[in-house]
């Protein structure tokens, strides 16, 4: 099982062997991620096709193509902002269980907490330990704390959605299908997020969502997204 980062490409993007990124995905691959020449990722065409890519001095390229039994046919990114105490613990173990391919902790305005290096080791092993034992083909990345207004920015996500508790949004359900491509939804802290980072959000393409009529707790919220998000495109 090896930890490699997703992202969706179109089509018309692979050329022989060679995956023409767009500067976005260059830009994520190589800046967000980290991704060094060499290195490896997944390439998904959001139709259900995988291939295993590397980066090489130009683009990517295409290894070989590979063959997924247990994995969603959409790549999910759960933006969350970091929970109080050991919240994101039990966030991670179960969003890794419901198939989520990223998980990016956002440092928000109401977060109280400043992770430590080691939280983010603990929380790789916790990925790893659940996706073993949900028989994941692959273990979810997850990426460095940053702030929200960061990780916004930087999404590339072509279904881009953001939880928000109050106000009349439309229920994610009956957004979500059909999907293809990848996703990325954003969950707030236990105070939930400001009128400020609704507004950044929505700057970004993020459009705000609801998940019913009830006020569910910074951790719960994640994994009712996630299975509305895995129900709707798994069939
Ligand atoms: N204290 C806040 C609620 C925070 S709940 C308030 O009183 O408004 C924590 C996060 O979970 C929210 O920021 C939101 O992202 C998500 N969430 C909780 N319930 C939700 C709902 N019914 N619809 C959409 N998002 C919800």
């Amino acid at each position: 099982m090896a930890q490699l980062q997703r992202i969706t490409i179109a089509p018309s993007q692979l050329q022989e062997s060679q995956i023409l990124l767009t500067p976005q995905q260059e830009h994520y691959l190589k800046r967000v991620l980290r991704l060094r020449e060499g290195e490896q990722f997944i390439a998904m065409d959001g139709l259900g096709k995988w291939w295993l890519a590397q980066i090489n001095a130009e683009q990517a390229q295409v290894l070989k193509p590979l063959v997924v039994a247990t994995e969603l046919p959409v790549a999910i990114t759960l933006m969350m902002a970091l929970p109080k105490g050991s919240g994101f613990e039990e966030v991670v173990r179960s969003c890794t269980e419901l198939g989520v391919a990223c998980i990016a902790p956002v440092l928000s305005d109401r977060t109280l907490l400043n992770p430590s290096p080691q939280k983010l080791e603990r929380w790789r092993r916790i990925a790893a330990e659940a996706a073993e034992q949900s028989e994941r083909a692959f273990v979810p990345t997850i990426l460095e704390p940053v702030t929200f207004k960061e990780a916004v920015t930087n999404s590339t996500a072509n279904h881009r959605y953001i939880c928000e508790a109050r106000g009349e949004y439309s229920h994610l359900q009956n957004l979500i299908k059909p999907i293809t491509g990848d996703v990325v939804i954003a969950t707030g802290p236990e105070g939930g997020w400001t009128d400020k980072e609704i507004a950044e959000a929505i700057a970004s393409g993020f459009q705000p969502v609801s998940l019913g009529s009830r006020i569910l707790r910074a951790v719960t919220a994640p994994v009712v997204a996630l299975s509305l998000i895995s129900a709707a495109c798994e069939v």
